[in-house]
């Protein structure tokens, strides 16, 4: 792999971090986005990692928000990743500022940048499986016996699943973006529910924050039955690295694995730990979650939408093209579970 120059937004978070990681550990020039670079302790861990590492790290500043903000970091560089996006599964307050300005605006900001710096060849976004699905039940509807490449999220709004239609709004923008012109191609990557273990002892990850509440017993009387395709935080890193360093990657890549709901979580963890966690051991019947569903913060549409619907992806693109490898499911909770004790945080 040649050594190359690399910017990578919204480094500060829970995926960035790894490719962050696993870029320095490569050698290559890794420059990272931070919202506020006085904010020390938000990538000290990213400075830690580069003392250990063959490859070089340069902090810059940038706003989704601000225009022109990103010029700097993307300046020069090679390839972009664009992973600075909130995630916020439940915004009820204002979803249009907090969640699809931010994604949407944001994106179209860094891929601005992308277009006047002449010298990136390549920009990672991270989209997700939320841009292709938005509801569970989307799939019955639709036909489908599984999840491609090829599908797109038809039923999220703004108003029903609103970190979704972000998603997939700012999935749109990057296309139409990219079509303009001839500089640079664009790669998607579509994780699922990313688990693992983090390299940070942040706990505001909506990931992590899920798990944290299991452990801590949140769901132990039982897990309502809501399905998801999960994802490894590790090999979400690398489907974003051999999507830039694969000359002939080519669209979007499912980078996921297995699916199950919070229940298999609860099964793994059990099985490992015993009693040492209050975790889930039975589901709880869709009526009963559609009874108090205002109380768990679920809306009843949701319940209807999502609750008891089987969801499957086929990853078999991200293998044939990119040669992607994937962790077990259990594997993925053992050492996430792990990283939260060895941290102190369970
Ligand atoms: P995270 O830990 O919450 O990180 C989000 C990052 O975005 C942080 O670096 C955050 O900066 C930055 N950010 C948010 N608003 C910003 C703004 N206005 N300007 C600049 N930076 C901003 O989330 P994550 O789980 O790593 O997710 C990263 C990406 O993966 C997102 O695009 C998300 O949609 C996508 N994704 C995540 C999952 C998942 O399960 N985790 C699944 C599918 C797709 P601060 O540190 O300053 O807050």
């Amino acid at each position: 792999m040649d050594k190359s120059i690399i910017t990578i937004t919204g480094a500060t978070g829970y995926i960035a971090s790894w490719i962050v990681h696993d870029l320095l550990k490569t050698g290559h020039e890794v420059r990272i986005t931070v919202r506020n670079k006085s904010q020390v302790e938000k990538y000290q861990h990213l400075l830690d990692i580069e003392k250990e590492s063959e490859g070089k790290l340069v902090v810059y500043e940038a706003d989704l928000l601000k225009e022109g903000s990103f010029d700097e970091a993307v300046s020069g560089a090679d390839y972009v990743m664009h992973t600075a996006s909130p995630f916020l599964l439940d915004d009820k307050n204002d979803p249009q500022k907090n969640l699809v300005d931010p994604a949407v605006n944001g994106t179209k900001n860094v891929l601005g940048a992308v277009n006047r710096s002449g010298s990136v060849k390549r920009v990672v976004l991270t989209s997700s499986l939320a841009a292709i699905y938005g509801d569970n039940k989307d799939m019955v509807d639709q036909g489908l016996s599984t999840l491609d490449e090829t599908i797109w999220n038809t039923t999220s709004t703004i108003n029903n699943g609103a970190y979704s239609y972000s998603k997939t709004e700012a999935e749109k923008a990057a296309w139409a973006m990219m079509k303009e012109q001839k500089d640079w191609s664009l790669v998607t990557i579509h994780p699922g529910f990313v688990l693992g273990p983090s390299l940070t002892k942040r706990i505001d990850s909506t990931s992590i924050n899920t798990v944290l509440r299991i452990l801590h017993g949140e769901i132990s009387i039982g897990s309502p039955d809501l399905a998801f395709i999960f994802s490894d935080v590790r090999d979400i890193s690398k489907g974003h690295i051999l999507a830039a360093f694969t000359e002939k990657a080519n669209g979007r890549y499912i980078i996921a694995n297995e699916s199950g709901n919070l229940l298999t979580l609860g099964k793994i963890i059990g099985a490992a730990y015993g009693d040492t966690y209050k975790v889930p051991k039975r589901l709880v019947p869709k009526w009963l979650v559609w009874l108090i569903a205002p109380t768990i913060g679920f809306t009843r549409l949701y319940v209807k939408n999502n609750i008891g619907y089987p969801i499957s992806c086929d990853n078999s693109k991200s293998k044939k093209e990119l040669g992607m490898t994937y962790h077990m499911l259990k594997e993925t909770i053992i050492d996430h579970v792990e990283q939260l004790k060895n941290d102190e945080l369970i």
